[in-house]
């Protein structure tokens, strides 16, 4: 079924902005995108999940289209693994929470980030050492170069740091399902610190064999309460800012002219580059709590900002957005690159 919603997107993003759209469709069917007349929608034509990651600058001018598909199936396969296939609808949260309520492993990292199981893909979230692809065996999409449905292996996908080909293909694939591989055999991700702390505050005793999927959900919610704004009180869109990656001749420049100043920088080694925390920067910068208008640096995690007021407008995050980057690239000479995708009239 395809439905025309109200226009009115404040509830329909987490940052909590209020702008509209042209026009607001939701399809619940992945057959409904067939008979869909694309050619009398306002253009453009952006497909929207849960909004959680998205910074609407200004009212959007075309058309924007929920895929609202719902359905869950869990599958025994003959290796002794579970396909997980799910509607692109679904809460991603509500996955995890199903998956490790049943013993299986696999989404536990992944616990309590916010949108649906479209977004999930299209995006390639990732939290504690685990991201989608790691878990994905196929996403089901309508391909509107193709005029047709389409099933792509996760290895078509073009994966990288919350990146794949839907992002680099913008406006082509209309994602509507996706399947995952669960495993029953423990296989715990505690390459994190703070996973292994926050278990250990829970009782845990260090055997990994002994660990469960909900316990290791539970940890991981623990965390992510601590730091993390709730999208239900304060809006946000999650880390703002992606982690820069430098040369290591760079990082290793940086190092020695801060190493008075600051000590060792915390990074994280890929070889050739080295990854350097936004946050880290941000709060080196003193940018912690910084406020432009209704919008704030978030006091408990710097690498994302929130609509502190609950009416902050879309100009009040572009201007801690600009001074953000701008500072920490006088600072420390590294340019900082939005996580958050920007839509709106530009
Ligand atoms: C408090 C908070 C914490 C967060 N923590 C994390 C985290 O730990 N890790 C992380 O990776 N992210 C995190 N995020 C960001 C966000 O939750 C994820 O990126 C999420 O997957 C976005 O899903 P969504 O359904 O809201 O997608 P949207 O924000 O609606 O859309 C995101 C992108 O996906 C596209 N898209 C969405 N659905 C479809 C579809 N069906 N077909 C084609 N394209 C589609 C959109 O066009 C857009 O380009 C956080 C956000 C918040 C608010």
């Amino acid at each position: 079924m395809i439905r025309n919603l109200p226009t009115d997107l404040s509830r329909r993003n987490t940052f909590g902005m209020k702008v509209r759209c042209a026009r607001l469709l939701e399809f619940t069917e992945a057959a409904d995108l067939d008979v869909l007349d694309w050619g009398v929608l306002p253009a453009p034509v952006k497909v929207i999940g849960g909004g959680s990651n998205l910074l609407f600058t200004g009212d959007f001018p075309g058309t924007l289209l929920h895929a609202a598909v719902r359905g869950v199936r869990f599958t025994d396969a003959p290796d002794g693994t579970l396909l997980l296939e799910a509607g692109a609808g679904e809460p991603f949260d509500g996955l995890c929470d199903q998956v490790a309520r049943r013993g299986l492993w696999g989404l536990e990292n992944l616990s309590l980030i916010p949108g649906e199981t479209g977004g999930a893909v299209v995006q390639n979230i990732g939290a504690y050492g685990v991201e989608v692809k790691d878990v994905l065996v196929r996403v089901e999409a309508y391909d509107r170069q193709a005029a047709g449905h389409v099933t792509l292996a996760a290895a078509d996908c073009g994966y990288g740091y919350r990146d794949s080909r839907f992002k680099r293909e913008p406006g082509r694939f209309v994602v509507t399902g996706a399947a995952f591989r669960l495993r029953r055999d423990p296989s715990p991700q505690l390459g994190y610190r703070g996973i292994r702390e926050a278990l250990q505050r829970n009782g845990w005793a260090g055997d990994p064999a002994t660990l469960t999927p909900q316990a290791v959900r539970e940890a991981v919610i623990g965390i992510r309460r601590e730091k993390l704004p709730d999208p239900a009180e304060t809006g946000s869109a999650g880390s703002f800012f992606k982690n820069p990656v430098l040369p290591r001749e760079d990082f290793d420049a940086l190092q020695e002219r801060e190493r008075a100043a600051f000590g060792e920088i915390p990074h994280f080694d890929l070889g050739g580059h080295v990854k350097v925390p936004a946050a880290w920067l941000i709060d080196r910068c003193g940018l912690k709590g910084r406020r432009r208008g209704g919008a704030q640096v978030f006091p408990t995690q710097p690498l994302v900002l929130v609509n502190a007021t609950g009416d902050a407008a879309p100009e009040d995050v572009l201007a801690l957005e600009d001074e953000i980057i701008e500072t920490v690239r006088q600072r420390f000479g590294i340019c900082l690159h939005p996580e958050v995708e920007h839509i709106g009239n530009e």
